[in-house]
C-alpha cells in the first residue's frame, strides 16, 4: 500500500495529536480534524481563519492508531487456526490440500479490493456487494463498465461474498488509442 502524507494543521485550542487535520497533504478545502473515528465531534476550519488558530506542525504526522484493537486480536486468532489447520493439512494429508484450504481462507479473508494492474489488465480480489445474491461457488465473465453492462472484459472466480478474477480495463481498441495519446505528450514533453 502507498504511504499517503497527512495534512500537518492542527488547531490550537484542541491539544493532542488527535485533533491533527485528517485529510490527506495538499488537499482542497476545509481542514477537518476529530477526535476518533467513530466521535461524533468534528471540527473543521480554512487556511486563514480567525475563528480557530491553528498552527502547522513540521513534518508529517500520521493520524495515530491504537495498535491492539478487538478485531485485531480477533483476526490474528483466526489466523493462528488458520496456520494450525494448514501446517496439519500438510504434515498429515497432502501439501495440495493444504495449499487450496490456505487459498481459500486468504480469499475468504478479503474485506477490501485488492488490484494489481499490468498495463492494459489487471488482477485482483474483492469482497461481493452486499446488495448481490452470493453464490457458493461460481465462475463466471466481468463485464466492462461501471456498472457492469458493458462487454465481456474477464473472467472471476467467486466463493461465497469474496470473488477473484483478471480482467482488461479497456478494450483493445481503447487501450491502442490510449498508448499512442500517452506517448504522444511523452515525446511533447521530453523532446531530445
Ligand atoms: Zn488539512
Amino acid at each position: 500500500m502507498k504511504r499517503r502524507k497527512q495534512c500537518p494543521a492542527q488547531p490550537k485550542g484542541y491539544i493532542g495529536p488527535e485533533w491533527q487535520c485528517q485529510r490527506l497533504a495538499e488537499h482542497e478545502g476545509a481542514h477537518q480534524a476529530s477526535y476518533s473515528k467513530t466521535s461524533r465531534a468534528h471540527i473543521s476550519w480554512n487556511d486563514g481563519d480567525t475563528v480557530f488558530d491553528y498552527k502547522t506542525l513540521p513534518g508529517n504526522v500520521r493520524f495515530p492508531k491504537r495498535l491492539w484493537t478487538e478485531e485485531r486480536s480477533l483476526r490474528v486468532l483466526d489466523w493462528a487456526i488458520t496456520a494450525v489447520l494448514t501446517a496439519g493439512l500438510w504434515f498429515y494429508t497432502s501439501r495440495t490440500a493444504a495449499l487450496v484450504y490456505f487459498a481459500l481462507e486468504l480469499l475468504l479473508s478479503v474485506r477490501r479490493s485488492h488490484f494489481l494492474d499490468f498495463g492494459r489488465f489487471t488482477i485482483g480480489a474483492w469482497p461481493v456487494p452486499p446488495t448481490a445474491p452470493a453464490p457458493i461457488l461460481g465462475i463466471g465473465w466481468v463485464l466492462a463498465g461501471e456498472d457492469r453492462t458493458g462487454p465481456k472484459a474477464g473472467l472471476e472466480l467467486t466463493v461465497g461474498r469474496a470473488a477473484v478474477g483478471v480482467f482488461s480495463l479497456m478494450s483493445r481498441a481503447d487501450w491502442a488509442t490510449y498508448k499512442e495519446q500517452r506517448s504522444k505528450a511523452r515525446a511533447g514533453e521530453e523532446p531530445q
